[in-house]
């Protein structure tokens, strides 16, 4: 079958791999449909790393998809408790957390001590025609919500995930520094969630449109320092919590000025060079607290359940979809920040290219 895999920085090559296992007990082999390139995928694909992991061998990426079930092993049962039958188009939880260690135990399966991920070194993902995951981390997709969309989830069970952690309260006054499709859907949640106003703070200018199409307040930073033009709204105040959603670096600090003196920061980015940079200074006159959201917990029902009733628009968020042969060059694209790139979807078994 065909897949992607990343040999090395930037080193990405479509080849024939072997057609996966037949599922045992609790596993499912799905076909897959629909796969999102996120943030993550491009650090790993710039640098053949993520963080400290590095990519020894050959990897599949892919975290964010979703898929039909070809065939179903004994009890294999979803992650809402129901047997999974082949024709089942279901949207997958790429974390597999062990369920017995301490974090887990403590419910935080996200820092689960035993953490298999997809797509994250050495567990491959899902860019390719066919994957083998445990029944129980697939959710069922109501016909309402389509392929793309539902790959859409997983970044949202991110965004839900990460407002949680914020402790948000209503009213509370919220800034979103990096609007890429994390910075989106966390601006939905938190909108959702009572937030307001909602500061969004971009430099590509597509995309600051679509924060502002969905809510915000846009802040430009062709006038001026972010954190200045949120403290002249707030009257030199600045905002409850703010989010850092972008590629961390300079954002945590933008994040740590625009926030008021007892405020809180989240921190969602992954930065390029792996170090938190903040200015002592700012942190400690202000008594902050910084929260670090790590992935997700239980979120999936809910997210399917808000992108179904409408609640919230990820197909906005939708820029660009390629064939899975042409992943490469979506890759390419997306690295680049072209052709007012939003997500990218990587569209799996829907014809040849
Ligand atoms: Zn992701
Ligand atoms: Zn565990």
């Amino acid at each position: 079958m065909l897949s992607v895999r990343l040999h090395g920085p930037r080193d990405l090559r479509v080849e024939e791999i072997p057609e996966p296992d037949s599922p045992g007990p609790g596993e499912v082999l799905l076909a897959v449909r629909a796969v999102g390139i996120c943030g993550s995928d491009l650090h790993t694909y710039r640098d053949a790393r993520i963080g400290d992991t590095l990519v020894q061998e050959p990897l599949i990426l892919g975290h964010e998809f979703a898929g039909v079930v070809e065939l179903a092993g004994p009890d294999a049962v979803d992650g809402l408790g129901q047997l999974l039958r082949p024709g089942i188009r279901v949207a997958v939880d790429p974390a597999q957390p062990c369920g017995r260690c301490e974090m887990c135990e403590d419910g935080n399966p996200n820092l689960c001590l035993h953490l298999h991920f997809c797509g994250h070194p050495p567990d491959n993902g899902a860019l390719r025609e066919r994957i083998l995951v445990p029944a129980r981390t697939c959710f069922p997709v109501p016909d309402q919500i389509d392929d793309a969309a539902a790959a859409m989830l997983e970044p949202l069970g991110v965004a839900i995930h990460a407002v949680n952690l914020s402790r948000l309260r209503v009213k509370d006054s919220v800034s979103i520094h990096g609007a890429g499709p994390i910075g989106l859907l966390l601006l939905q949640i938190a909108k959702l969630a009572g937030a307001e106003p909602l500061y969004v703070s971009e430099n590509l200018p597509w995309r600051l449109w679509l924060a502002a199409r969905l809510g915000a307040t846009p802040i430009d930073q062709s006038g001026g320092p972010p954190a200045g033009q949120i403290h002249n709204k707030t009257q030199g105040r600045g905002v409850d919590v703010a989010f850092e959603c972008g590629w961390a670096g300079t954002l945590v600090q933008e994040a740590a000025e625009a926030v008021r003196y007892g405020g809180r920061v989240v921190l969602v980015g992954i930065p390029e060079d792996d170090r938190l940079t903040l200015k002592h200074s700012t942190a400690r006159r202000k008594g902050l607290t910084l929260v670090v959201s790590r992935r997700m917990k239980h979120t999936f029902p809910w997210a399917m359940e808000l992108v179904e009733r409408g609640r919230v628009d990820v197909q906005s968020l939708i820029s660009h979809r390629y064939p899975l042969a042409r992943a490469p060059e979506a890759f390419a694209l997306n690295e680049k920040y072209q052709n007012e790139v939003v997500k990218v979807i990587v569209e799996v078994g829907s014809g040849h290219p």
